[in-house]
């Protein structure tokens, strides 16, 4: 039984057909759908022999005993958003199970291998992604915030979780999962779209961006709009308008596929007859490189400072949220473009927009890559999301060709 990329793409319809409905994929983490789909996985995985454990997080383990105790580690996840796409996160573990039934029928691997479906990626029911590789991660430090999260029906997220055999307070305990993990790979849908305008399969990710999040807050005089001249204004919102134009021109000046959105404007007091009297920009800005985000940042910064000054007006920043940018694996990605041009003829680099579960593994000191297969139309988190199906067994066969170089180069 050697690799059968097309049962993959089989597979992944199987559990469509199973988890989904006219709307699209239905695995939302702790529900009885993600639950079904967590059991059509363990028989899918039963003729490898590969044992399976849930960890205190709730996270689902897959493991072929291999010579050496030390695992290379496949991760994906099976919980969708509601209404999801038939790929995002199942790829991965229905490429990872075809690994290993590949793996298992050659004998016993130098390394350990664990496939690791992990739980609750999206946090579409509870607000709270990568809960899972978070607490193996050991990452996870908001656990009094989480005892207090509820979902839209008014559920307890604890109580949620104790249905499916997680309690909350245990789930760092799931730290020790990643004792002698040598390496971790995983596959994923790009959700972007890069590879597709650039006419690749696939693509090697180097590393989730770093996000500053910020609110600038412009501040003017609210005015009639009837008798007050235009050169006796001090409108908030022309700082805002004249920083969201220039949005484009300082990711531009800093560069390496630097990402700036304005995503929101609120403006009061927001009524037809007065000038703005304060304008609250929403600002995120990314970066794959610590200094370049730190450069963006102050970038944006003076410019606003500028603005303010040309418009006679103040400007304050507050921030939101933030996170470094997390590099993958120097030597991985080394070995992962290796297994691209060896699969499909050219590779790609690129950054990932999105935050995975790998990020969490790589930030535990774990060595991780990722692989990217092009999107259709960089659509994701929708039922319309797809990707060609000569690229999804593509995307099987460069991971199955990136774990063999992985087993030898960290064997
Ligand atoms: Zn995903």
């Amino acid at each position: 039984m050697s690799l059968s990329p097309d049962r993959t793409v089989a597979e992944l319809r199987e559990l469509q057909e199973l988890t989904g409905d006219e709307n699209g994929a239905q695995r939302v983490a702790w529900t009885d759908t993600w639950e079904r789909a967590r059991a059509w996985l363990r028989e899918k995985v039963a003729p490898t022999g590969a044992g399976e454990e849930i960890d205190e997080a709730g996270n689902q383990w897959f493991t072929l005993a291999g010579q050496s105790e030390r695992a290379l580690l496949l991760g994906g996840h099976i919980d969708s958003v509601p209404n999801g796409g038939w790929l995002d996160g199942c790829l991965n573990v229905l490429a990872g199970v075809e690994v290993l039934r590949r793996l298992a029928e050659e004998g016993t691997p130098p390394l350990t291998v664990r496939l690791v479906n992990w739980a609750d990626e999206e946090g579409a029911r509870f607000g709270r992604s990568l809960f899972g590789s978070s607490a193996a991660a050991g990452s996870m430090s908001d656990q009094d915030e989480l005892r207090a999260r509820r979902d839209a029906d008014g559920i307890a997220l604890s109580d949620a979780l104790a249905v499916h055999g997680v309690d909350l307070d245990r789930a760092l305990e799931a730290r020790r999962q990643l004792e002698g993990a040598a390496a971790y790979l995983e596959l994923h849908i790009e959700q972007g779209p890069v590879l597709e305008s650039l006419d690749l399969p696939l693509g090697v990710v180097l590393g989730t961006f770093g996000v500053e999040r910020h609110l600038v807050r412009f501040r003017g005089q609210a005015a009639h709009a009837g008798s007050t001249p235009m050169d006796q204004r001090r409108d908030a919102l022309a700082g805002a308008a004249k920083l969201e134009l220039e949005l484009p021109e300082i990711a531009r000046r800093v560069g390496g596929g630097a990402v700036c959105t304005m995503g929101g404007v609120v403006t009061k007091p927001g009524i037809v007859t007065s000038v703005v009297e304060t304008a609250e920009c929403l600002l995120d800005q990314r970066h794959l490189d610590a200094t370049q985000l730190a450069e963006l940042l102050s970038n944006a910064e003076s410019a606003s400072r500028r603005f303010a000054h040309e418009e006679d007006i103040e400007v304050e920043w507050d921030k939101i949220w933030s996170i470094e940018p997390i590099p993958f694996d120097e030597r991985l990605i080394e070995l992962a473009d290796e297994a691209v041009r060896e699969v499909s003829g050219t590779s790609h680099r690129l950054p990932s927009g999105p935050l995975h579960d790998a990020a969490e593994m790589a930030r535990a000191g774990i060595p991780t890559v990722m692989l990217f297969v092009q999107s259709l139309r960089g659509l994701s988190h929708t039922r319309l999301e797809d990707t060609k199906e000569e690229h999804l067994e593509l995307a099987v066969r460069a991971l199955d060709t990136l774990t063999t170089k992985a087993l030898e180069g960290f064997a």
